[in-house]
């Protein structure tokens, strides 16, 4: 592991200036000196016909060290909800009125600041609200490899109905394996339809309770108030049920939810703590950032010493701004924490030229991942009209799925988007389009995560591309 450009060309037997211009035709503008990951190599050296063996590759010394807290030492911790669902169906409105419900806010002085995540107490329960509704958010945070979310509150306005945005925000709850509840929002509106959103969700297998299904819709109104209480019991009861603890006794990890430079207090961060107690004084580090723990306040702008699993704070003492969704944790000293940030820094940099050379997932490698033990195929299926997407998705469901199982995560009509790309990103998913191409910066997206995106006009084409894939014998597209 990390290798210079001139070194690779030794090994390989070949002189560093054609390695610079395979370099160069797989996109990336190389020098002499640059170091080029394990992965790289190995594209590279594919590309150049040649067979490398990388051994002892490094251990990636800043990724989190796993653990496993014994069950005695797990407490409860509050639950993370996002907030997601179709424009202007009010989910800004209804984290507003959310956060009005909460009494002790009120009584600190009333200003609650913005800090990209919230808590409401509900009969002595904490609930943590991450403040940026919308799928985007939630996705961004999932493509960088954070899971924070523990339940999705998906709204639906009662007038409107289920619109394009509702099936994406279900798609990505479902690909996260996050627990659903349903607001249907603006029931105060006089052409409010509830009944008629519980039919259309039904459509697409979240049925109602009430219906002898097992999703929890709740009628709300983030103008009147009306519902907003049984909201949050709903969610604190789902909690419940999903059992949620975490270990407040040890060093405190998480993930950043926002961030940005302040001019007159430098680099600001909201973290949400996950496990363990961050307190003030605490060498930090966060992505590619380092720092200690200089001031810490709550979404009330109180000050704190210290938080525990499930609270966001915001959090200044940071060098430089670590990014929305990166992991942090506390370390022995600052010196470490720099340390391991710099690491950090030149693994990014490497990862992104290997994902540049090589897609995350392929049709390609679909059974060389079987053979490591991954045996899922996760698919996102676009085409023009809903005849071919059906025609399509039926012959997929045909496939012999004996090694690979194929998962459509999402199917749609239309040109392939940026939000595609992006729950491919995070599902490990490759995108097939029928007579549709990618639109706005999907091209784009899919070229930085490393999404591939295959195109068809022959229905049959794709059940062959597929089948061939899972017995390991497609060739790449060109
Ligand atoms: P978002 O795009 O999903 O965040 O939606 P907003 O929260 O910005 O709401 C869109 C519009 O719907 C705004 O004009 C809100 O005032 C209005 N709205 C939101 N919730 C309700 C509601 O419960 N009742 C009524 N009548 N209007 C609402």
């Amino acid at each position: 592991s990390g290798s210079t450009v001139k070194e690779v060309a030794e090994a390989l037997g070949v002189s560093a200036p054609e390695v610079i211009k395979k370099l160069m035709e797989l996109g990336e503008l190389a020098t002499l000196t640059q170091t080029l990951s394990d992965e790289a190599i190995e594209v590279l050296a594919d590309a150049l016909g040649k067979r490398v063996e990388v051994i002892g590759a490094a251990e990636d010394e800043t990724a989190e060290p796993e653990v496993e807290d014994d069950s005695e030492q797990l407490e409860p911790r509050p639950p993370v909800v996002t907030v997601m669902g179709h424009v202007d169906h009010g989910k800004t409105s209804l984290l507003d009125a959310i956060r009005k419900t909460d009494v002790a806010a009120r009584e600190a002085g009333g200003i609650t600041q913005h800090i990209g995540a919230y808590q409401v107490t509900v009969d002595g329960h904490r609930v943590t609200f991450i403040d940026t509704p919308g799928h985007e958010a939630f996705t961004a945070l999932r493509a960088r490899g954070a899971q924070v979310t523990d339940i999705a509150v998906i709204v639906v306005a009662a007038d409107d109905g289920v619109m394009p945005q509702t099936l994406e925000a279900i798609d990505h709850a479902r690909a996260a394996g996050v627990p659903i509840i349903v607001a249907v929002n603006k029931i105060d509106r006089e052409n409010a339809d509830p009944q008629r959103v519980r039919a259309e969700l039904a459509a697409k297998n979240l049925t109602p309770v009430e219906w002898g299904g097992d999703t929890e819709f709740v009628d709300v109104s983030a103008k009147t108030g009306q519902g907003l209480d049984q909201l949050l019991e709903t969610i604190v009861t789902l909690a419940e049920l999903s059992e949620l603890r975490a270990n407040p006794n040890a060093p405190a990890s998480g993930t950043v939810i926002e961030s940005r430079l302040d001019t007159g207090r430098g680099p600001v961060a909201t973290l949400l703590v996950q496990r363990g107690t961050l307190r003030l004084g605490d060498p930090i580090v966060a992505g590619t950032q380092a720092g200690r723990v200089r001031a810490m306040t709550d979404y009330r702008g109180e000050r704190l010493k210290e938080a525990g699993p499930g609270t966001p704070v915001e959090v200044l003492g940071f060098d430089g701004v670590p990014e929305a969704g990166d992991r942090f944790r506390v370390v022995e000293s600052e010196r470490e924490a720099r340390r391991l940030a710099q690491e950090r820094a030149q693994r990014l940099k490497q990862e992104a030229l290997a994902r540049q050379m090589r897609r995350r997932v392929s049709l390609e490698d679909v059974l060389a991942r079987a053979e490591r033990g991954e045996r899922q195929l996760n698919l996102i299926v676009k085409a023009d009209v809903t005849g071919s997407l059906e025609a399509i998705v039926d012959e997929i469901a045909k496939l012999p799925q004996d090694e690979v199982t194929v998962n459509v995560i999402r199917e749609g009509v239309g040109g392939i988007t940026e939000s595609d790309v992006m729950l491919a990103a995070a599902s490990d998913a490759v995108i097939i389009g029928f007579n549709v191409r990618p639109v706005g910066g999907a091209a784009a997206a899919a070229q930085r995560e490393g999404v591939e995106i295959r195109t068809y006009s022959v229905i049959y084409q794709v059940a062959e591309d597929l089948k061939a894939a899972m017995e390991g014998l497609l060739e790449p597209e060109q």
